[in-house]
């Protein structure tokens, strides 16, 4: 298919301006492209984050997790509404790894932060869709930028706490916060260990009405649980604490933990380190993507995968030497 540049394109100026000013409208556009498949797009989407670049990075940015259903958007919405309280501006993005399997969403199928979504301090941007967690992924992050130098001084990126996404979001973000709920083991909340540890806090939600005394037991659980974990090499000893959205309690302490976390870090030069390297991850990362994007999107390759699917079933070749010989097709053609 030929590629096209659409007439609803603007001047890289304008795109860089408004970025720049904080129009929403021209974020929402420029946004547009970097989720865009046309290859004209991608290209001019990342002249404009090269561009914003400098303005770029001066955010938080929280990594947000925790299973469907322990009130994550709820939470976001009332923290969000508490930041902008503080004369923040909240930047909300999402990564949502369902939305690549079943082409349904977990996270984007309902109505969501209704009331933050209304604040102009507030700006809200669901998953972006794509073939591979990777690939969200980096769009994600350059959503981020975009955000940042729009003047968003807090990034919200939220998963849902089922799979790998988490590693991905831990990799673009500076704090991250785990959502769980009392009375509930962690095999039951489907989080896995790996999770937890990269949790700089847990908070117990729901703490509210009956379920107080349960969230304060479970609080002394996930402290004890968290101890058996290497110390972090932020050196930040992660805190577990309860909250509860409909009550609005906890919130105030949670930000006021990531505050001190931030002070640590960047007293330390853990923050600056942490990001250098996940800049240098984030490189690596497009890198895959793009690697996977032009073998499986070659004509030649695809021709070939479908002989070797055959023979491989027909046992004519074993997995690994055909996995070999489409390699080798594919060094032929540079
Ligand atoms: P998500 O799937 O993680 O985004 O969860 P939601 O925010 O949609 O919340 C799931 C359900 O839990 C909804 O019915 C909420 O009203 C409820 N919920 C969320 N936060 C709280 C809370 O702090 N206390 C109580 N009691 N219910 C809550």
């Amino acid at each position: 298919m030929k590629d096209y540049k659409p007439k609803s394109r603007l001047p890289i100026k304008a795109y860089l301006d408004g970025v720049l000013e904080g129009n929403r409208v021209i974020l929402s556009r420029a946004i547009t492209l970097i989720e865009s498949n046309l290859e004209s797009d991608k290209i001019l989407a990342k002249e404009i984050i090269q561009a914003v670049l400098p303005q770029s990075g001066n955010s938080i940015r929280i990594g947000i997790t925790g299973v469907p259903g322990v009130g994550k958007s709820t939470f976001i919405e009332v923290f969000g509404k508490h930041l902008v309280g503080k004369g923040h501006k909240v930047a909300i993005l999402s990564i949502d790894p369902s939305s690549q399997r079943s082409k349904g969403s977990i996270l984007g199928d309902k109505t969501r932060m209704e009331e933050l979504a209304n604040s102009d301090k507030a700006y809200i941007r669901p998953s972006a869709s794509g073939d591979t967690l990777g690939g969200v992924a980096n769009k994600t992050g350059e959503t981020m930028l975009l955000c940042e130098a729009a003047g968003y001084d807090v990034v919200l990126i939220e998963t849902v706490g089922v799979g790998q996404s988490e590693t991905a979001v831990h990799g673009m973000t500076d704090f991250f916060l785990l959502l769980m709920l009392s009375g509930a083991g962690d095999e039951l909340q489907g989080i896995k260990k790996g999770i937890m540890e990269m949790a700089d806090m847990v908070v117990i939600n729901k703490a509210d009405g009956d379920n107080i005394r349960k969230s304060e037991m479970a609080k002394l659980q996930y402290q004890n649980a968290l101890h058996i974990f290497p110390k972090s090499e932020s050196g930040w000893i992660p805190v577990v604490s309860t909250a509860s959205s409909t009550q609005n309690t906890g919130i105030d302490f949670i930000w006021d933990q990531i505050m001190k976390y931030k002070e640590l870090a960047v007293n330390n030069g853990y923050f600056k380190n942490n990001r250098n390297h996940q800049q240098i991850q984030w490189m690596y990362n497009n890198i895959n993507e793009e690697l996977k994007r032009l073998f499986y999107t070659s004509k030649d390759i695809k021709n070939h995968l479908e002989v070797f699917e055959k023979e491989i079933i027909s046992s004519k070749v074993s997995p690994v030497k055909a996995a070999q010989l489409v390699i080798e097709e594919f060094k032929k053609l540079f």
